[in-house]
This record gives structure tokens, sequence and C-alpha cells, in this order.
């Protein structure tokens, strides 16, 4: 038995490939064809171009082996209609038994797609459920022409070439590339939602309105290197207990803070006279210190980066650690649940 998922995939997101995935497994489909549509016909055109998305699914696809990347309605004339790719499948296959899987949304508009009565007469319809939109699968819910076409199982799939509906619940996954979209564009991170080569690809090609200068894109990467150049320069001077508290998110003050301590006043001074140093080297120059002269507790303040040098006492004194860590997250958390109230 044989899987076919077609798709705009723009981008192809973990919403399409962990649960076509399970999918598979659990129909034990012998392929699963992930089919990129040439344009959408019930849409506008999408927003990368065809090289792109597909560029795209080939990435994904190398942490989905068992997925392959079907290119044939990128070939044919005109728009992509399914009844023309699942014909095209059904010369390929003769009688095998076809599964053309499917979110629920895509099946609740499924009477509006070109030649729909077709499509149950060449392939099975495996539905899965979507987050936001299960149309219901009770016979008494569905239209007249699928009711008599449930199915209870995957063997009674096996036993004919077309013709059933399969209600296989999946692991939800609420994610959409419309919603993925949206967060690139408003300079959001989504490595969680698509596999990581596909967010580097996205990056690389400024698809989707990424720019370097949204917010966690370019910046980062900037204070990153400071923050880098910054522990080298206190490891060579032999600083103590470095650590690194990545702030973002928590104040607009600054990116990363790091604290380091020193074995006494003059040790202090000097791992802070070497930082200072070897950051200009880099084009890096503080925009302020504080404290030298007591040499307790040194701050200096790179911008993107602060870095805090103090003698072991002080810095137990203070433990800006916690300050900045535990409680601040605590803190925010706690603001966060009132507003919902
Ligand atoms: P868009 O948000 O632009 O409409 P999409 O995320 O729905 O895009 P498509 O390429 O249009 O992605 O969808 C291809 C197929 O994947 C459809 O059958 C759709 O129902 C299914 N699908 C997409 N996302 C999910 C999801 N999170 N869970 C289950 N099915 C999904």
């Amino acid at each position: 038995m044989i899987g076919i998922f077609g798709g705009t995939f723009d981008p192809v997101h973990y919403g399409h490939l962990r649960p076509v995935d399970e999918v598979r497994r659990a129909l034990h489909l012998r392929e699963v064809h992930i089919v990129p549509c040439k344009w959408p016909p019930h849409r506008d055109a999408p927003i990368a171009t065809t090289t792109q998305r597909l560029r795209m699914l080939t990435l994904a696809l190398s942490e989905f082996p068992a997925l392959q990347l079907d290119e044939r309605e990128l070939g044919m004339d005109g728009p992509s209609y399914t009844v023309n790719t699942l014909t095209s499948f059904r010369h390929e296959l003769g009688d095998v038994p076809l599964c053309l899987i499917m979110g629920a949304d895509a099946f609740g508009g499924l009477e509006t797609w070109h030649q729909w009565q077709q499509l149950p007469e060449l392939a099975h319809l495996v539905v899965m459920a979507r987050p936001g939109s299960d149309p219901g699968h009770d016979a008494a819910s569905l239209p007249e022409w699928a009711q008599p076409r449930i199915s209870d199982g995957v063997d009674e799939l096996r036993t004919r070439p077309a013709g059933r509906i399969l209600f296989q619940s999946v692991t939800p996954v609420s994610i959409s590339a419309t919603e993925v979209r949206a967060a690139i564009a408003a300079g959001e991170d989504v490595a969680n939602r698509v596999p990581p080569p596909v967010w580097d690809y996205i990056r690389e090609e400024h698809i989707y309105g990424f720019s370097e200068s949204t917010p966690g894109s370019a910046e980062v990467t900037h204070a990153d290197e400071m923050k880098d150049l910054a522990i080298t320069a206190l490891e060579d001077a032999k600083g103590r207990d470095i650590h690194t508290m990545d702030v973002r998110g928590l104040t607009d003050i600054t990116d990363y803070m790091l604290v380091v301590s020193g074995t006494s006043d003059r040790h202090v001074r000097s791992v802070a006279d070497k930082l200072v140093d070897a950051m200009k080297q880099h084009g890096y120059r503080p925009l302020g210190a504080e404290g030298e002269a007591g040499a307790e507790w040194i701050l200096v303040d790179f911008g993107d980066i602060v870095v805090h040098l103090m003698l072991p006492k002080t810095r137990e004194l203070y433990d800006l650690e916690k300050l900045w860590g535990e409680d601040m997250r605590a803190s925010i958390e706690a603001q966060r649940e009132n507003s919902h109230e």
C-alpha cells in the first residue's frame, strides 16, 4: 500500500512531517510520496519559488528518510489537480492500494476540488486530525457520499485499490505554514517548527520577509560573537568561574550578562583591563565601566553584552546569577499569569 501526501509546502513544517510519518508507520505504507503542487488551484501563488520549496523539502526529508519527494505535479501543464496526480499514480501502479493522506481541514473542503467525486474512485482517503479543524468523523456528521465509505481499520484498505475513508488518529501538531510565515516576518525564531536545515535555508535566502535586522536574527549573531570573544579574553586572563546568562526576553538593557571572579582586587582589575584590550582589538569599545577604584566589582558595558568582574565574596553577596536567573524568570512568569486572569 502506498501513501500520497500533497501540499503547497510553503514552507514544509513539522505539522506536515510528523503526522504523515506517523500515518506511514501505522498503516505500514511501503512508500509515501510527498507531492508539492505547482500552484494551488484554490489559493494564491506560494511565496517561495518552486525551486525554494523543493530545496526546503529535500532538506526536510533528510530527517524523514522514509518519505520521498515526488516532483510529478511540477512537470504537469497548468495548475495541479489532485485528480490528475492520482490518475498518474494509478497508471503507474495498477491495482496497488493507494492512500491519499490529508489533514482534516483539507478533507472538509474536498467538495471544492476539481472533479472531487473521482478522488475516492482513485484512492482511499486517509484523514489526519488537525488541531483547530476537526470536522468530526461520526458517520452522521459526514456528507452523504462519504458515509458508506467509512472504514474501521487499516486491514480493509489493503483488500482493495481505492474507495474507503479512514480517520487516522495522529499526535496533534499545531503548526501551519501561514503561522510559520507570519512568525518569520515578525522576526521570530521558528527552529522548533521546521527542521533545522530548512530554517537555515530560509535565513540564507531571506524568504518570507526574513531580514538580518529582524529581532532574533543578526543582532543575536552579533551579541553571540561579542560574548564568545569576551569569554576567550576572560579565560586568557585567568578569570575564575565564568558564567554566561542569556537575558534576552528578560531585559532590554543587554543580551548577555557575564559574571567572572578574580582572586584579588588586583586580579579583578587586570582581568578587566585585558578584557577591554581584547575587545578593542575586534572593534568593540566599552560604552562605560563602573567600580574601577574599589575593584570589588567592576562592570564593563559593551552594549550587547555586560561583564561583571567581582571578588568571590561580593559575587556571593549579590548573587547576580540567581537575580537574573530563577528570580527574574519567576517574577516574569507571575506577571504573565496575573495578566491572563
Ligand atoms: P497554509 O497555512 O499556508 O494553509 P498548511 O500548513 O495548511 O499551509 P499545506 O501545504 O497547505 O500546509 O498543507 C498540505 C497538507 O498538510 C494538507 O492536507 C493539510 O491539511 C495538511 N496539514 C498541514 N498542517 C497540518 C497539521 N499541523 N496537522 C495535520 N495536517 C496538516
